[in-house]
């Protein structure tokens, strides 16, 4: 029988992760990333420390410097890593690793993996283009073989942490002549070659960047696996990005915070969590918080021991980033204008956790696909109904 909850075992680890944590995210980290959210020094030196202290890979396998434990203690990782608001590089970790470990070369395997769990090597996504976001089989890069390299042009946009990365884990057509998805190809193209550039996009509350492609070379070795196999790849990569949009433990600290801080104040006479409509709302959100955090193990759990349930990550983060704008939207109105108090301001409430993180994850809504598509997917997938 599925049991659903952690084991004594693995509550165990969740605390280990935790102290370990709250140990090595000093103030002087944090105030480096306030002057500089994409890190310097200090946060470089952070994220070798957890690759050298062997947490970055705990559900890796040894053979690449991993920990031999499962996707759920890795999961567990993410959790409480999320939990902490400071950035590693997820994508790469959770993410890019993973697939290329399934769908690789061996040479690819043997050369990312361990520089992966060191920290060393940092890897962006290059899927979204000016016409095709939803719908990303319509993308227009090119990839032309030509000898021994392939020749790549094209631009990408929302290409997140590209002016930081290494390398972009390219989407770009191959074979223009067979069935959209059929003709794209996955390239591991480094950021440092000839003709690649980028340049800002500044969202809301994070940056991030178009990327241009202007003849730059590869040699064969960039191809990800096999050519034209790449949607394969590109669904394998977002199936792991979902489960990691879905994480709950920064709701939980918000609620955690929320819960402190209208536990010493007052309105009208009264503490404020003394408040029906407060104490109502707050329960409201533990609830479906737990629903989540079940849902999520469950989904875990299921990359090591399920053949085909792709649906889950998508039901995760319809649910997940619905659940994040009702967490923070509720928190903020419970604390009233001083949930609004950014981090810096003298009235902020636990450094302005709340605007910050509501801001950065409106994205979840459609990040990683948009919420629309994936309730598409768990209808046909989950539910077996017909392709609207
Ligand atoms: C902060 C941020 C970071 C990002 N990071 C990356 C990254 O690192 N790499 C990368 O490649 N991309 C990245 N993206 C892009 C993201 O994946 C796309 O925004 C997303 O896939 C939606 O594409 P689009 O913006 O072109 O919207 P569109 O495809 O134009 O869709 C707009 C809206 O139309 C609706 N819609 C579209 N098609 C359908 C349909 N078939 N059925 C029902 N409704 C539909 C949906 O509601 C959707 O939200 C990022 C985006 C943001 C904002």
């Amino acid at each position: 029988m599925l049991r659903f909850d952690l084991t004594d075992e693995q509550r165990k680890l969740k605390e280990e992760i935790r102290t370990y944590l709250d140990s090595h995210i000093t103030p002087e980290l944090l105030n480096e990333l306030k002057e500089n959210p994409d890190g310097g020094p200090l946060w470089s030196q952070y994220i070798k420390e957890l690759g050298e202290d062997g947490w970055l890979g705990i559900g890796w396998p040894i053979e690449y410097g991993g920990q031999g434990r499962t996707p759920l203690e890795q999961y567990i990782f993410l959790e409480e890593i999320e939990r902490t608001g400071v950035n590693i590089p997820f994508i790469t970790l959770e993410t890019v690793g993973p697939t290329l470990m399934k769908l690789g070369t061996e040479e690819q395997k043997n050369y990312f993996l361990p520089k992966i769990l060191k920290g060393e090597v940092e890897i962006a996504v290059g899927y979204t283009e000016p016409q095709a976001g939803t719908d990303l089989a319509s993308l227009q890069t090119r990839a032309v073989r030509d000898g021994d390299s392939y020749v790549i042009n094209g631009q990408k946009v929302f290409t997140t942490n590209a002016h930081m990365a290494d390398y972009i884990w390219l989407a770009a057509r191959t074979d223009p002549d067979a069935p959209k998805h059929k003709g794209i190809s996955i390239f591991l193209v480094p950021t440092s070659l000839p003709g690649f550039s980028v340049t800002p996009m500044n969202l809301i509350g994070e940056r991030s960047n178009v990327s241009y492609y202007d003849n730059v070379r590869v040699p064969l070795s960039a191809l990800v696996g096999e050519e034209n196999k790449g949607w394969e790849y590109i669904t394998t990569q977002l199936s792991l990005e979902r489960l990691m949009l879905s994480t709950y433990s920064r709701m939980e600290r918000m609620i955690e915070e929320t819960i402190t801080w209208a536990s010493e104040n007052e309105f009208d006479g009264a503490r404020v969590i003394d408040q029906p409509g407060v104490r109502d709302s707050l329960a409201e959100l533990t609830v479906e918080m737990e629903i989540l955090r079940l849902l999520n193990y469950r989904a875990a759990w299921g990359h090591s021991n399920e053949k085909a349930a792709p649906y889950r990550p998508s039901m995760n983060k319809v649910f997940a980033a619905e659940l994040n704008q009702k967490v923070f939207d509720t928190c903020m109105q419970v604390m009233g204008m001083f949930g609004q108090m950014e981090t810096g301001s003298e009235w902020a409430v636990a450094d302005g956790y709340a605007p910050e993180h509501a801001k950065k994850r409106l994205v979840y809504l459609f990040g990683g696909g948009a919420n629309d598509v994936q309730r598409d997917l768990v209808a046909r997938f989950g539910l077996g109904l017909p392709k609207s």
